[in-house]
This record gives structure tokens, sequence and C-alpha cells, in this order.
């Protein structure tokens, strides 16, 4: 959050929904930064996002991450997930099995989801039909991984 409104000192209406995410976030055990890409990172519980100057997908993104953080908090996410995990121990062969990418791509629309659901909890104004053009677009760069 530091410097944060220093970089975008501009749109406060946006800034105001952005802090009630690193606010949310913050609740979660989670902080936040900027960053060269979008993940969460769960060895440090940091969500870090793109300083995208497109505040809107700035905002989707941001909602994205949070849903992330939503179903790693859900404590049925080690059972659904577990083939995840186990990938994530460097097994190359299970990294390109087809329930590795199954529960991948299942978990990244699960965020996106998790991520509008989050939206509504905290009044956060978002155009659904921009935020699900956003989400598809990005859904599909996994597909395209994926296939
Ligand atoms: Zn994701």
């Amino acid at each position: 959050m530091l410097g944060y409104n220093n970089k975008y000192p501009k749109d406060h209406a946006m800034n105001k929904r952005i802090k009630k995410l690193v606010d949310w976030l913050s609740d979660q055990g989670y902080s936040f930064r900027f960053s060269i890409d979008d993940r969460v990172d769960r060895e440090t519980s940091t969500v870090k996002v793109y300083p995208n100057p497109n505040q809107q997908h700035l905002l989707y993104t941001l909602l994205h991450e949070c849903g992330h953080v939503a179903i790693l908090s859900n404590s049925t996410y080690k059972k659904e997930f577990k083939s995840l995990s186990v990938a994530e121990m460097k097994d190359n062969r299970h990294f390109r099995s087809n329930i590795y990418k199954y529960k991948l791509l299942k978990e990244e629309m699960d965020a996106w989801e998790e991520g509008k659901k989050l939206a509504k909890k905290l009044n956060i104004r978002v155009n659904k039909e921009k935020y699900d053009a956003y989400a598809s677009k990005w859904f599909m760069t996994y597909v395209k991984w994926a296939a």
C-alpha cells in the first residue's frame, strides 16, 4: 500500500475500491504490493499486482488475485486441489498431466468468480460484462497453454 496514492492520485473513486481490497487482504493476513507480475506469493502471504495504468483492469486483476486468496483460505482447498500441490513439488510428468491442467483451469476460473463475489460483498462496483470479458481473455491464455 505504501506509495500507492502517490502513483494514482487522480482517480479517487477507484483508489477507494482498491483500498477496500487491500484492507480485505490485510484481514486475511495478506499484504499487498505492486510488482512486475500478478500473483499470490504463498510463502510471504503477499498479493502482487502489476501497476496497470488501466485502472479498471488493475481492479479486475486485483479482484482475481483476491479470489485466489479466498480459495486458499477455504478449508476444502487442500483436498480439492491436491493435484496442484503435488505438481508444485516439481514433478514434471504430473505438471503436464490432464488432471493437473484440469485443476489449474478450474482454480483459475473459480478465482475470477470468487473475485466477482468479493466485489459484491465489499460493495465494490464492477461492470460485470467488462469483468467477464477481461476474465475470459486471461482464462483463454491458460486454456491455450493447457491444450
Ligand atoms: Zn489466477
